[in-house]
């Protein structure tokens, strides 16, 4: 079913346009800024030229952000996390540990044992999705692309020397190709902000730690917490990377409702799900956690053991970033580049 037009999904974000915020943006050809409405850049990019020099404000659909860092988009609440997660007594010994039980061989070996291995001649459509993404984010690395078999809206990316992506067929079913973009754009910005090994080792944690006994669990409580605890901020800095290798908005909170919600023929066949419902749902989560200490709290115990936030959650964090954050910046050419740009 067709996601809303330009003009649907601006009512939903904006029910009252004049909400809608302004920014100044500089054109990245003459250097004159121009006074430009958020929601027509975000919804509308390529129709948005300079004042002075007519020139698009916005870079071309697809266009590689050029050498961008992962530090461009990245989520502060990660980097905190994952400042005070290495901080912690121990980490890099655990670090070190991880890597020489399991090494990033040997969670590959389990792929190619238990999923397909995309390429030319296996589900190249899908492999072009990945390159789609890869392109866009400007990435030198050149992930392995897996698919494997399970019902439900997941993906995944771990390595760091030879990285792969895995996704699994359930999102295939339920997302079309451009929230498929995201969705692997989403895994290639954990890849590119070297998420891959911190995410390992919570893995290695949540199994390691069953085998450790009731002495080693206690031990290893504050480091998983403080370990899940990033990876759910994690998640933020990836969803940034998802909107920026899809640029499109609709498409990336499509992503995320259909996490929470699912888009089964059960409901595509009765009904339609409508985004504004729940953007008002995450705008209301958002009010309620800076209203009210309680709920605040009561939503970081219901996830503390959660390696992933609440959709919503995400959902707040990035309409956050689109509209107060520099999304727009990024889409304009200014942002941080990388210090040596990756190679092909
Ligand atoms: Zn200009
Ligand atoms: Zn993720």
């Amino acid at each position: 079913m067709k996601n809303e037009s330009h003009a649907e999904l601006a009512h939903a974000l904006w029910p009252d346009a004049k909400q809608a915020p302004v920014k100044l943006l500089e054109c990245r050809h003459c250097g004159r800024r121009n006074r430009v409405q958020v929601s027509r850049a975000i919804l509308d990019p390529h129709h948005c030229e300079c004042g002075a020099c007519g020139e698009p404000l916005f870079l071309a659909p697809g266009e590689p952000l050029t050498g961008i860092a992962s530090s461009a988009y990245e989520h502060p609440l990660d980097r905190t996390t994952l400042a005070a997660l290495k901080g912690i007594p121990g980490f890099p010994t655990l670090i070190r540990w991880v890597m020489t039980q399991l090494g990033e061989r040997s969670l590959r070996l389990l792929n190619l044992s238990s999923a397909v291995l995309c390429g030319d001649d296996q589900f190249p459509e899908l492999v072009a999705l990945l390159e789609r993404s890869r392109q866009s984010l400007d990435l030198g690395l050149r992930p392995t692309l897996f698919l494997s078999e399970s019902p439900h809206i997941n993906a995944a990316t771990f390595g760091s020397e030879e990285p792969w992506v895995m996704i699994h067929s359930g999102l295939l079913d339920q997302l079309d190709d451009t929230e498929v973009v995201s969705v692997m754009g989403h895994e290639l910005g954990h890849m590119h902000a070297e998420h891959g090994l911190y995410r390992m080792v919570a893995v290695v944690m949540a199994s390691g730690t069953q085998l450790l006994g009731t002495v080693g669990q206690v031990l290893s409580f504050p480091l998983q917490k403080a370990l899940y605890k990033w990876m759910r901020c994690s998640e933020l800095t990836a969803d940034r990377a998802g909107l920026l290798a899809c640029r499109d908005l609709g498409a990336s909170l499509h992503v995320l409702m259909k996490l929470a919600g699912g888009s089964r023929p059960g409901i595509t066949r009765r009904t339609k799900m409508q985004l504004a419902p729940f953007i008002r749902q995450a705008r209301t989560l958002a009010k309620l956690e800076e209203d009210n200490w309680f709920d605040g709290l009561l939503a970081t115990l219901m996830t503390m053991d959660s390696s992933h936030p609440f959709v919503a959650w995400r959902v707040m964090h990035l309409l956050e970033w689109v509209e107060h954050g520099n999304y727009l910046e990024i889409l304009a050419g200014h942002y941080e580049r990388a210090k040596r740009p990756a190679a092909a």
